[in-house]
């Protein structure tokens, strides 16, 4: 037994048999302490019983110049690695590739890049397929239990009706676990590949996909289709702990209510331009190609002030057009003006174009595919098309496997219907 060949280890069986009366270190001492992880009370009374022995021997020198003996702590019980921290920490990617390339805890490649959604659909026939691979990109192929965070290789499989489906138990806290805990797909009824499709197609297409087209394409109800379609946008929520600088363009734009639309006796009057009343404001920033956009009460200086002093570092350069809102800028910041009212839409390299070409893909994208946005879902949306602009130079494969790492964070039905304005 493992016990006993530890105690003989030490050498000290036969300390043990000289003091057998002796309570202290009776074998049931050794017994109780040994899983403990303190191994040090062993060790001290091995040491105690070697040196009264080599005393007693008359071999005092000995026992003085003894080197100690080496602590050899307990047997390690199989364990190769534990990782105590989850492995990804998504949102911070979305803003930057090159961060998302040397963040230690992301390894994708691993995983495999599939080409198209052909490549995708060849390559994941099964539910287990599936599952591999998003073993591969949320923990590097080797399972983390979810709760305890020790990673190993060797975690229980748990076999259900006789077969293997992907369920784990955890090896140091036995708890049960499977890859999809804590992600949008847990509990979900609908299997894995037809959520890998609505993900690949939701991120691969310009403009998103509708609830309508993704029930017809995967056999599904309409609701359901709205249902994954939410949860997949919630999980591209961007992270909004970051900071600007440079040169930074930004711009606020009003979308809804266009008056021509509505039968006579729904219209309202004077909604023109920036008008309030049926439109709702988003305002947004680009720097770098990199765009951040946000859903604001209103265009006034000061609501804007308070969004720019807290995402753009101070002495950066900002480009605005001539809104009057804009213009306390000055202050903390190098103001560009671009007059638009005048025709000039370039100032040298200063211009507003590219949240001008952002603001032209979300209309395009609300008006052609969504129909209409209610003001309280408008937020969503505008994330939504910010993880498709920032990650517009990735291919269709590498957009899909970095909405797989953002897939976890679980969201239930009721929470994203009863949200409020
Ligand atoms: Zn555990």
């Amino acid at each position: 037994m493992a016990k006993r060949r530890y105690i003989i280890h030490y050498d000290s069986t036969t300390c043990l048999k000289e003091n057998h009366s002796s309570k202290k270190y009776s074998s049931n001492y050794f017994e109780e302490n040994y899983f403990e992880d303190n191994t040090n009370y062993f060790q001290e009374a091995c040491e105690d019983q070697l040196d009264s022995l080599l005393i007693r021997y008359g071999l005092a020198q000995r026992a003085m110049n003894r080197e100690p003996i080496k602590h050899l702590g307990l047997p390690k019980k199989g364990k190769t690695k534990v990782r105590k921290t989850l492995p990804v920490t998504p949102k911070l990617i979305i803003f930057n590739k090159s961060i998302m390339a040397k963040h230690p805890d992301i390894e994708l490649n691993n995983a495999r890049v599939f080409t198209s959604i052909l490549d995708m659909i060849f390559s994941l026939k099964t539910d287990e397929d599936c599952r591999n691979h998003l073993e591969k990109i949320r923990w590097n192929g080797e399972p983390i239990c979810p709760k305890c965070g020790s990673q190993r290789p060797d975690h229980y499989r748990i076999n259900t009706r006789g077969q293997y489906r992907g369920r784990y138990k955890c090896k140091d806290c036995y708890l049960p676990f499977s890859v999809t805990i804590g992600t949008i797909f847990e509990q979900s009824p609908i299997p894995l590949n037809k959520w890998f499709y609505a993900i690949f197609m939701f991120s691969s297409h310009k403009k998103g996909i509708s609830s309508k087209q993704l029930a017809r394409d995967i056999q599904i109800t309409q609701k359901s289709a709205w249902f994954m379609l939410s949860k997949i946008r919630n999980s591209f929520a961007v992270k909004t702990d970051f900071q600007f600088e440079g040169i930074v363009q930004m711009d606020e734009t009003y979308v809804g209510g266009k008056n021509l639309n509505k039968i006579k006796g729904k219209r309202i009057s004077k909604t023109q331009g920036r008008s309030l009343k049926t439109k709702t404001p988003v305002f947004g920033m680009v720097n770098e190609g990199i765009v951040y956009a946000e859903v604001v009460k209103n265009t006034k200086g000061k609501t804007l002030g308070t969004i720019v002093r807290d995402k753009v570092t101070p002495g950066s350069t900002v480009v605005t057009d001539g809104w009057p809102a804009y213009r306390q800028l000055s202050d903390d910041y190098q103001h560009m003006v671009i007059p638009h009212n005048r025709d000039i839409f370039k100032l040298g390299s200063y211009h507003t174009n590219s949240i001008e070409g952002f603001w032209s893909l979300l209309k395009r994208g609300i008006f052609g595919i969504y129909h209409s946005v209610s003001p309280k879902h408008l937020h969503k949306y505008c994330d939504e098309f910010a993880f498709r602009y920032n990650t517009r130079h990735m291919g269709e494969g590498e957009r899909f496997n970095m909405a797989l790492i953002n897939s976890d964070e679980r969201i239930m039905y009721k929470e994203l219907i009863a949200e409020k304005q």
